[in-house]
Formats: structure tokens, sequence, C-alpha cells
């Protein structure tokens, strides 16, 4: 068992009826400890159910199943490895009632937000929709309410907005509906306040284990220590340097309380990584030096120094995405046979991966791009979505409206205002209303007919989709059904290009296909619930899809250059990474904006806390940029850099100066490429001995 473990790791590992914090700087083996713990659990008597694995995303959970699967075969099925949001989605659906919530409730993702919120403050305007959405999710991430908020505003401004919520909180309930944040502090309010739940679940745990702890905000860690109770048997791994969500709540309080609240907490340290070249592993440590030290910590590499960090300009993006497109070519070319997968091209906002793209199609390059729109976004999902959520939850309003006008069916804009007004005045969800006798005395007979007709069609697929299992008769039913509403030619009809309806409708084929899958029973469910080999309903698949937030889990195997976030390449690693805009301005990112008088705007002059404190967290994902790569690691600037409409003359991030890479190895020296060949070499041949096993 401790085959693969330095002893550190080990202690980690074997540490198993206590509270333990692993902390340790990037590429030490954190996540490693999570997954061999979860099989020194089992093999020391842990039913591999009663064990919970929390990941940050849904895909590092796929990830990590697969790890554990590789080490002890098929008890990793049984284990829980999810997100925050995925556990708290299971403790509602099993215990929500005592909430007041059915079973069956709707997970709302953020554009349904910003239309609640639109109708509940009375505007059309989505920014300011967006602003009081990003004020209400804060005060939910601090644990209030409305009604608390209000008693807390400072100004005229946050009182409308509390005000604002409050109508927002009133709506949910009506719809049966859950926002993202709703799934940490419901929970959370269940364990606090219902105590035979409280104590059904802290019996169902035996161990819970969370990977990069340092991203948890203050909800979340409620939850952990209400989940553990005192006994606090769980296993936290982080590392307060890489901690990049602050500006979603995260807070590093949660480390420095741990110890306090579990006064027994064994803390590791580990110090070795594995991961990373010494020049890589130098500049990553000189990035982070500025930075104030929670807990302080040393790491070093025995891969050897590998080649030295390139510094690369350009003159604008295109030359830069040139740039990066020759560089990736001429390391496939000096013979080292990397794979396209072997590549990763990191940046700090979505926007700037296209013209990467269009680099990489002309050199016919195959990329794929992760941590940007996903496939649930797109609007002929949300579509289909819209239709599931509605048979799963008749009172989800938000549905009810977009599945009965996709396609339009002949019911007008006035007929469902009417509905609604109705609606609301007798307390009543949309498709309540649509029942009720006394509408004939607000509407039409033609009206309440055409409506009548959509309720009993939804009532008759719902009920359908609840007796239609396995991967076949799942396919065939929900073909039928999107034949029988014409969506293919809907979406002809709405789109100009034809190609693009094209992609459309196969992204909705294969998204059925996904789907009937599913309710095969073959695939575990990326939101952590195992499905084992019994066949599933349509209905409840579909009740477990609003959380999912990637359909790609298949295409995590294709060989091709990964172009990502920085946010979105947190806990992964590629042999070959390219840092790209890594410009002034814009790594970091728009120090400036912040207020935008006196002192902020002067370089020289005095910055205030709220600044700094932002540039610390930029320094921090700059650190988790340069701690992605294995063997090369390329930085890239541009002198020149958009602004607003605008081309302005731009320089390198303050961030490359702090790298402090020895000059020498900066410029191309031919005899140093050569060096640093036979060093690249000397590396790979270690790298090769210490990589894990797939
Ligand atoms: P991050 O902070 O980026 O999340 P981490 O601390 O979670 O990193 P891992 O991803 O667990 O680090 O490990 C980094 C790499 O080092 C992986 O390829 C892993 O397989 C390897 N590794 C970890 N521990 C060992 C070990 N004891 N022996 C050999 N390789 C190891
Ligand atoms: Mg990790």
């Amino acid at each position: 068992m401790s085959a693969g473990l330095n002893l550190a790791q080990q202690e980690a590992v074997n540490h198993m009826h206590g509270p333990c914090l692993v902390l340790a700087g990037a590429g030490s083996g954190k996540t490693r400890v999570i997954t061999h713990k979860i099989a020194r659990l089992i093999t020391a008597g842990t039913e591999p159910a009663r064990i919970a694995a929390i990941t940050f995303t849904n895909k590092a959970a796929t990830e990590m199943r697969e790890r554990a699967k590789g080490l002890i075969g098929r008890d990793a099925k049984e284990v829980l490895i999810c997100t925050f949001h995925a556990l708290g989605v299971r403790l509602l659906r099993q215990d929500g009632a005592a909430l007041g919530l059915k079973p069956q409730f709707s997970i709302l993702d953020s554009d349904d937000v910003t239309s609640i919120l639109k109708d509940a403050g009375g505007t059309t305007d989505a920014a300011t929709a967006r602003q009081w959405q990003w004020a209400i999710s804060m005060w939910k991430n601090m644990g209030l309410n409305a009604a608390q908020a209000e008693a807390l505003a400072k100004d005229d401004n946050e009182k409308v907005t509390a005000r604002i919520m409050g109508r927002y909180e009133e709506r949910l309930a009506a719809y049966q509906s859950v926002d993202f944040d709703d799934l940490i502090g419901l929970p959370l309010k269940l364990l606090q306040e219902h105590a035979q739940v409280l104590a059904k679940w802290q019996q169902q745990l035996g161990h819970v284990l969370v990977d990069e702890y340092q991203d948890t905000n203050a909800t979340q860690y409620e939850l952990l220590k209400l989940l553990v109770g005192e006994r606090g048997r769980f296993t936290a791994v982080g590392d307060d340097d890489q901690s990049i969500y602050g500006w979603r709540g995260a807070t590093l309080d949660n480390l420095k309380r741990l110890p306090q609240d579990f006064p027994n907490l064994k803390v590791v340290k580990l110090e070795q990584n594995y991961r990373s070249t010494g020049a890589i592993l130098r500049a990553a440590n000189n990035v982070i030096g500025p930075n104030p030290k929670l807990f302080p910590k040393t790491l070093f590499s025995e891969l050897g120094e590998g080649e030295p960090v390139r510094v690369v300009d350009a003159d604008n993006e295109e030359h830069e995405a040139e740039r990066t497109v020759a560089r990736i070519q001429s390391i496939r070319a000096s013979g080292a046979g990397q794979d396209w997968r072997g590549f990763a091209v990191l940046y700090r906002a979505n926007h700037q991966a296209r013209v990467f793209e269009q680099a990489l199609r002309k050199a016919a390059i195959p990329y794929k791009v992760s941590g940007g729109q996903s496939f649930f976004d797109r609007a002929e999902i949300k579509d289909l979505c819209a239709w599931f959520r509605l048979w799963v939850n008749n009172d989800d309003d938000p549905a009810f409206l977009r599945a009965i006008t996709t396609p339009k069916r002949g019911i007008g804009h006035t007929t469902l205002q009417t509905l609604g007004v109705f609606a609301s005045k007798y307390k009543l969800s949309l498709f309540e209303a649509l029942f009720s006798s006394s509408l004939q005395g607000a509407l039409p007979a033609r009206a309440v007919g055409s409506l009548h007709e959509f309720g009993r069609y939804v009532n008759d697929l719902e009920y359908r989709a609840r007796h239609t299992s396995g991967a076949e008769d799942a396919r065939a039913f929900l073909l039928d059904w999107l034949k029988d509403i014409d969506y293919e030619k809907h979406l002809y009809d709405g789109e100009d290009s034809e190609k693009l309806a094209a992609t459309r409708w196969t992204n909705v084929l294969d998204f059925c296909d996904w789907m009937s899958q599913r309710c095969g029973g073959q695939i575990e469910d990326a939101a952590g619930v195992t499905t084992g080999t019994e066949k599933k309903s349509l209905l409840e698949v579909a009740q477990t899809i609003s959380l999912l937030s990637t359909i790609s889990e298949r295409e995590t195997d294709q060989d091709v250059v990964t172009l990502s976030t920085l946010h979105a390449a947190k806990g992964l690693e590629w042999p070959h990474v390219m840092l790209v805009g890594v410009t002034e301005g814009m790594l970091p990112f728009k120090l400036e904006t912040e207020g935008a008088s006196g002192a902020d705007a002067n370089p020289n002059g005095p910055m205030s806390e709220g600044i700094l404190q932002r540039l610390q967290e930029e320094r921090r994902l700059m650190y988790v940029g340069i701690t992605r790569a294995q063997r090369t690691l390329a930085v890239s600037w541009t002198k020149r850099r958009k602004k607003g409409r605008e081309m302005v003359a731009a320089q390198p991030s303050r961030f490359i100066a702090e790298m402090a890479l020895d000059k020498t190895t900066v410029r191309e020296d031919p005899r140093a490429k050569l060096k640093a060949l036979r060093a690249e070499f000397a590396q790979r041949a270690a790298l090769d001995a210490a990589v894990e096993p797939p």
C-alpha cells in the first residue's frame, strides 16, 4: 500500500482515526494522498460507501474515481467522489423535505437566476440584475438571508438589493427551485436545524476527504464541520499559495481555523515536488516569494535542472499565437515523440482563447478548449433541459416558460402573462394555475384549451419518462418526443446558417445518446451517484443532469492540445506548458480599475489594501500556472495589447521579473540549447521512472 508514497505521504495516509491536514506546495502529491487514502481506508475495513471524497470540479471527481479504480478496482465505484455541490444535492434529495423541499426540486443555473432577478427587481437590464446576483451570492455565502442582509445594509443601494433578495427567495420557494449557493447553504441549514438528519449523516460518513481545501468558502467549512462531527474523521489537503477563488468568497480563514476547531489536528507537510524540473520550480518559488505566508514551506525537486524557462515576446496577440504554435511544433519535431495531449496553453481570461484557436486550426493541430462554454450552456441543450426539468418538477416556472414557448405552440405572450398574474394571485405555480377551474374567467376558452393541451402533454411525457428505462428504450423515447415537438425544424427555422443549425441538431442527438446511456446503468454518474448495473428510468436520469457541467468526460482521452484558463487548470499537469498573455494589465488583471482615483492609478504610489489583496491573488494564479508544467515552460507577453477598442503599448507582467530567471537562459543561445537538450533527455529518463502507471 505504501508503494509510490514518501514517508510524509504515508503518515497522512495512515492517520485514519482523527482529523488530518496536508499542507503543501504544488505538485507535492496532495491529490495522490487522497486517492491512496481512499484505498487505505477500504483495506482497513471502512465500507467504500461510507467514504466521501470532495473535489473542486466534476472533472476532477471523474479523474479521481479513475485513479481510485486503478488502485482498488471495483470498490471505487461505491465511494462517494463528488463536488461539495453534488454532495449538497444528495443531502437535499434525501432529506430536504425537512426544509419543505420536494425531492424533485429544480436546480437553477446562472442564466435562470439572472432572469428571475430581472423580474423580481423590475428591470430589463441584465448588467444590473447580475450585480444583484453577485451581491446576493456573496450574502448567501456568508450565511445571511434577505432580512439579515437588509439589517446589515451599509447604504440605500444595499438595502434595495436586500429587498430584491427577499422577493427572489420567495420566487425560488414557489418554484421549488434552488440556486448553486443554496446547494451548500440549505444542506447546512438542514444539518443545523434537524438533529436527526445530522445524526444520520454523521453515522453514514466514516471518513471525509477534501481536495483543494484552500478554495472552500465559509459555508462549505461549516458544512464539513457538521458532517464530520466531533470525531473529526477527515483529511483536508491544500496549499494556501494556490488559493485563487477569493473573488468568489473562498477564504483562507478555513485553513487558520482548522487547528483551533480541531485541537488534535495532525498537520503533515510535504516538501518534495514530483512534477516539475528544478528550473520551473525555482521560478515558481521566486514568484510566490513576495506573498505573505500563512505557513512557510519549501519545495524541492529531484528531477534535475531541466530546460530553462523561456520568456517569449511578441508584437501582438496574433504574433504570440504564431510563436506558440511554432513552439509546439518544434518540441514535437525535436524527436521527443510528445503527443498533442502533452501541451497546454494557459491564459487569464476565456476570451483570450480565440486567437490561439485560430492559429492552431490554421496549423491543423487538434485542440480542445476547457473551462470555456460548457455543453450545458448551449441554447439547444438548455431547451431540452427545460423540458426535463418540467417533467421532474411541475412547479419549476422558469422551465415551464421555456418549454411552453420552445418550439412555439401558438400560446402567446399575453396568455402567458395573464396566466402569470393569475398564478401569483392564488399563489400557484404556472402549471398548477393552468388546471385551475377559475382560470376560465381570466382567459378566452381557446387559450385555456391550448394551455390544457400543453399540460396534458407534459403529464403524459412525465408518466412515460418515469416508465422508460434502459439505453435503447430511452433513446427511442427521446427521438420520438423530439419528432413530436418538431424540434429539428425549430432549430433550422431559428438559425440563419444551415451549418450552425446542423451543428445544434448534432449536439441534441449527442445529448440524447448520452442521456440514454445513463439509463442503461453502465456509466457512473459524474455527480457522484454510482448507478451500479441496474437500469434507471429516464426521469431519474433527468433529475441528475442539472448538476453536470460537462458532458465531455469521454473526451479526456483525446490526443489534443489543451487550451484552458488558469482557474480551470488547477490541480492538473502537462509536460509542456505555455503561459500566454503574461502582460501587465492581463496578468495581473486590470488592477487599476478598482478605485479609479488617486493613489491606485499611480503605479509608484501606495496600494490600497483591496488592490494589494487582488495583486496577491493574481500572483497565486501565476504560481498555479507555472506549477502546471512538468518539463518545459514558456511565458509570453505582447508589446501591444487591446484596451477596449484601442491598441495600446504594453509591458511584460511584473511576474516575469519576479520569476528572477537567469538572464543568460532567456536568450536563445544555440550552445545553451544543446546543453538544455541534453539535460532534457536526462531529466526525461528520470521522469519516466517517476511517472505513475496509468
Ligand atoms: P497540485 O497542488 O497542483 O494539486 P498535488 O500536490 O495535488 O498538486 P499531485 O497531483 O498529487 O500533486 O502529484 C503531482 C505529480 O507527482 C503526479 O504526477 C503524481 O503522480 C506524482 N507523485 C506524487 N507523489 C509521488 C511519489 N511519492 N512518487 C512518485 N510520484 C509522485
Ligand atoms: Mg492536487
